[in-house]
């Protein structure tokens, strides 16, 4: 057997949460040809890569990611590989840009602007084929994508608060059916975004009834906007009554305990174990931190984001229209516009705010909290973004840690770091989300390392489709991180977030090395994939 790589006299993590074995690694092109003893004799491979006392496992896959933009600005992805991540799943909540037309893509890109931050003008995602070829070859690492609520929305029945009916809603099952034929790995949504928070529980069944062709899951972010047209008020009873009515599988977004709620982790799981035991087949993820991130939209209520940005802006900048805007603020039940800190201030000249909680850039300009949000999104054409500080009580964050772990206990359970790779001062999560849970959260709650390894491999990638991944055999696609398990943590923290880790000498993607010595190579080896 003639290899391109050997990996010597490393341990074997293989993905399906079996014990570690001591195992050779030999690599033939992008597939892992021999898993076990390979003899001195057979040394005329390319490259030889001692990993002596260190862990060899298949690479991480991020099954909820906001790179769709920035994998397009910058390939390389150093934020991903370096932690392992060798698959990015884009368009989590149902936020991506495609399919769009050139018109709507257009528009959709300054919409997202404050989450994914500016994909490159002009590119062709007028279908996933379209999409997965501006991926393809030109990312370091392997992309897949859920077909996402608001492109197909947006093309069905533009920027408006009308329901999907007749006409656009078969216009948005068929974009949604072509979806998955050009390979879309679920259907996701996110009902605190538009436009697809202007949807009600039927449309969401009559999208699932396509997603029920491919067998593919529905990703959710539960719902916080218009709880009045969802079955049970929205939330979780609304997720679960989708999967129910149209017997498909449901995955959870980012479920797992808040500083508030941190302990209680029976009644979190409570309906989630009920609807189990009922027969609904139901996956979750999380990420391990107590705080999210997000964009300031996503507090404003549903008229606010009809028409296109210039609209918003419109609002925004009429005194008028800014104080009835921000009377109906409390028509949501979003979380509260205090303590929250700016991560991403695109332009206008307030990037020295990037960094800021909002009450204190409030103070500064001696106006309203409310009132600093419009200010900001006007200043920066809506390309802002922010994030949650983390608790003060820091034994509540501790408990949400411990939770977290303890859900990654369950084997239902995987990880999206919901990274948003965007900003000066991004949520840490972005470049310490899977080897905080692999290293410094493991080792702290003295953790299994197979089984952390296993949510983050064999399930993401069973769960989603993801042909011949996910597992350390032979025949599968050789992406692999090589780490110690002793050192591996993470550095990236709240008060300095872009920091890569330690303790990931070497990252494989397809066969080809894109972390080598702790430092990316710049070989762009990642497939669109499934
Ligand atoms: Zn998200």
């Amino acid at each position: 057997m003639a290899f391109d790589v050997i990996i010597r006299g490393g341990t074997v993590v293989d993905g399906t949460g079996a014990s570690p074995v001591r195992a050779d690694v030999g690599i033939t092109g992008d597939r892992i040809t021999t898993v076990g003893n390979i003899p001195m004799s057979a040394s005329e491979s390319t490259k030889t890569i001692d990993s002596t006392g260190l862990h060899i496992s298949p690479g991480f896959i991020d099954v909820h990611s906001h790179a769709d933009a920035a994998l397009l600005n910058d390939g390389q992805h150093a934020s991903g590989i370096r932690q392992g991540v060798t698959t990015e799943i884009i368009s989590p909540d149902g936020l991506t840009l495609a399919p769009l037309s050139a018109e709507n893509y257009k528009l959709y890109r300054w919409y997202l602007s404050g989450i994914l931050g500016f994909a490159p003008e002009g590119l062709d995602m007028s279908s996933i084929e379209a999409s997965r070829k501006n991926y393809h070859l030109k990312t370091a690492c392997n992309v897949a994508t859920f077909a996402g609520h608001g492109p197909i929305r947006l093309e069905a029945a533009g920027m408006n608060d009308v329901p999907l009916t007749g006409k656009t809603l078969k216009t948005a099952q068929n974009l949604l059916r072509e979806s998955f034929e050009q390979g879309a790995v679920g259907f996701a949504t996110g009902l605190s975004y538009y436009p697809h928070s202007w949807s009600d529980t039927d449309e969401l069944c009559a999208l699932m009834e396509v997603a029920k062709e491919f067998d593919r899951p529905m990703s959710i972010h539960l719902r916080n906007h218009h709880k009045e047209r969802a079955f049970g008020d929205g939330g979780v009873p609304e997720a679960i009554e989708v999967a129910r009515r149209t017997g498909t599988k449901l995955h959870f977004e980012h479920y797992r305990t808040f500083p508030k709620t941190a302990g209680q982790l029976d009644r979190l799981m409570e309906p989630i174990d009920k609807a189990q035991s009922e027969g609904v087949d139901i996956t979750l993820e999380t990420y391990p931190y107590p705080v999210g991130s997000s964009f300031p939209q996503a507090f404003f209520p549903g008229y606010f984001h009809e028409g296109s940005p210039e609209h918003m802006l419109n609002i925004l900048t009429d005194e008028g229209k800014r104080t009835e805007l921000i009377a109906r603020m409390g028509e949501i039940s979003y979380t509260s516009v205090k303590g929250n800190v700016w991560t991403h201030i695109g332009e206008g000249g307030n990037k020295n705010f990037e960094g800021w909680l909002f009450e204190d850039v409030a103070e500064e300009w001696g106006v309203s909290i409310e009132e600093m949000m419009c200010r900001m999104m006007v200043e920066t054409s809506l390309a802002c973004g922010m994030r949650v500080a983390p608790p003060g009580n820091v034994q509540k964050w501790r408990q949400v840690e411990e939770d977290i772990m303890q859900l990654m206990a369950r084997p239902d359970y995987m990880v999206g770091s919901d990274s948003i790779p965007v900003g000066g001062m991004p949520h840490p999560r972005a470049y310490g989300c899977f080897v905080r849970m692999v290293g410094r959260l493991r080792r702290r709650y003295n953790y299994p390392l197979e089984q952390v390894v296993q949510r983050m491999t064999q399930n993401p990638a069973e769960r989603f489709g993801l042909t011949d991944r996910g597992v350390i055999k032979e025949g599968k696609f050789a992406d692999l991180v090589i780490f110690d398990e002793q050192k591996i943590t993470d550095r990236s923290s709240f008060e300095d977030p872009k920091v890569h880790p330690e303790g990931i000498p070497y990252v494989l993607i397809n066969g080809r090395l894109v972390v080598e010595n702790e430092a990316v190579t710049g070989v762009m080896a990642g497939y669109a994939i499934p």
